[in-house]
């Protein structure tokens, strides 16, 4: 082995080490909380009724196997979010990492069921004349297997007669052949069905920029540190995401316009697409019976990312907006229950509307505002320092950035509309301020971490600071 490769394992273990050691709240930490605790609203407890609405049970063994034995998923790993916020971990995150750790069986309505907190997004079965259409059968195999093991066990024995892909992201459909058959699927007994174009967007994410999305996906979720008080404490959107097997069935049948109705085992459904929103091949529905909306990830328990820490299509927080607006004209007012692929559900047609047209009102700020900025002349980056949500919408819970936040998110806008870059040519080679800020780095941070830095791409890229020159 040579020096080298001796002296770069040898500076990763030490680094990782340092990344994972767990220390107390600085005191400084500890007053940034206690001053943010203050102003939060705690007095509004909506969200835990949503979130313990209809609970059924859950699995006696916690902790879900892969084939080789490994841990795909621990029911219990998140038992620590109980009382109050140790001052390691943010208050409001606290709150709402508690709400998204409960996990089982969730009764949504006379005819949905959902399984929750057994991976990072939820798994539905809709009930129909003789077996369960499933929607989005989260992550990985073993973990769907095992949400519908506990349908099975509370519900009774039914056979899966559609599955149902929200949008092209693995999380959506990941644990599809824990659940289904490639050959019940071959044979016509399941219909797979998915939004236009949902295969060639999962395969641009998952496999054309998968080994470096991968990459980052772990800095953003956090995947190898250990759940608790000084780790891991949630994603945003749900816990973490399950170690088990991703999985893929192609779709049998495409939803290609909005108001395209469809009719499978006694149940209607009407679809809204909405492509170039939180993923590019993308759809809500609408189940007219029962006045019960699906809202797929377009509308979510916390603001979520228009641009992505681990990768992604820059998206369009406009698109965004106006997609909701369309959500809104067409079933607000003909919905009492409301679910999502991610978080709790909401029940009544006054929270559903109020929901939306918040959550809609928030990413309309976001663009509108970056764009007011962007024409008077501000960078990217003093956008981002700058941009906040009023207070009206920042109350809300489900407005503040758990997952995304206005700052990143502003980046999106500025990003998709002048390319993130500088008009001036100069700077994109090697500009004084480059040259100054590697000089920077060097001095504060040793010669080994700007070694690093400087000749290990992998490891460049998931580290703040300018290009070196
Ligand atoms: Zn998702």
């Amino acid at each position: 082995m040579s020096w080298t490769r001796t002296a770069w394992i040898a500076m990763t273990l030490v680094w990782a080490g340092l990344a994972q050691a767990a220390e107390p709240a600085t005191s400084a930490t500890s007053q940034a909380q206690a001053a943010l605790k203050a102003k939060l609203p705690f007095e509004d407890r909506q969200d835990y009724d949503f979130a313990d609405h209809g609970y059924l049970g859950t699995l006696s063994d916690p902790l879900i196997r892969r084939a080789d034995g490994a841990i795909a998923w621990d029911l219990k790993a998140y038992d620590f979010l109980q009382g109050p916020a140790p001052d390691t971990v943010n208050p409001s995150l606290w709150h709402h990492a508690g709400l998204l750790a409960k996990n089982g069986l969730f009764q949504v309505s006379d005819h949905i069921w959902q399984v929750r907190g057994f991976d990072v997004s939820n798994v539905t079965f809709i009930r129909g004349k003789t077996g369960w259409i499933v929607i989005d059968p989260l992550t990985t195999a073993e973990t769907a297997k095992a949400a519908f093991a506990l349908v099975t066990d509370k519900l009774g024995a039914r056979p899966i007669v559609a599955v149902i892909y929200t949008h092209s992201h693995s999380d959506h459909f990941g644990g599809v052949r824990g659940i289904v058959s490639q050959a019940d699927v071959d044979a016509g007994k399941i219909k797979i069905i998915a939004p236009e174009g949902f295969l060639k967007e999962a395969v641009s994410e998952n496999v054309i920029a998968g080994p470096a999305m991968n990459r980052r996906a772990q800095f953003q979720f956090g995947y190898k540190l250990t759940p608790g008080p000084t780790g891991q404490v949630s994603s945003g959107i749900g816990q973490g995401i399950a170690k088990g097997t991703i999985t893929l069935i192609a779709p049998t049948l495409s939803i290609d316009h909005t108001g395209q109705a469809l009719h499978i085992d006694g149940v209607n459904m009407l679809f809204q697409m909405t492509p170039g929103t939180e993923a590019p091949a993308e759809m809500n529905l609408y189940f007219p019976d029962w006045r019960v909306l699906c809202m797929a990830e377009n509308a979510n328990v916390s603001m979520h990312n228009v641009l992505t820490p681990r990768g992604a299509l820059v998206r369009d927080a406009k698109a965004w907006a106006d997609d909701l607006t369309r959500s809104i004209d067409l079933f607000a007012s003909r919905t009492d229950i409301m679910f999502t692929s991610h978080g709790w559900p909401r029940f009544g047609q006054g929270a559903i509307k109020a929901f939306l047209t918040d959550h809609r009102d928030a990413y309309k700020y976001l663009h509108d505002q970056s764009v007011r900025m962007m024409n008077s002349g501000m960078v990217g980056s003093e956008i981002a320092d700058q941009i906040a949500l009023p207070e009206v919408l920042a109350k809300d819970w489900f407005n503040r950035g758990y997952y995304g936040t206005m700052s990143f998110n502003s980046r999106a806008v500025y990003q998709r509309y002048m390319a993130g870059t500088t008009p001036i040519r100069s700077i994109w080679r090697c500009s004084p301020r480059q040259k100054k800020a590697a000089a920077m780095l060097k001095r504060w941070a040793g010669p080994i971490r700007f070694w690093v830095w400087r000749n290990q791409p992998s490891i460049r890229e998931t580290m703040p600071g300018p290009r070196p020159c």
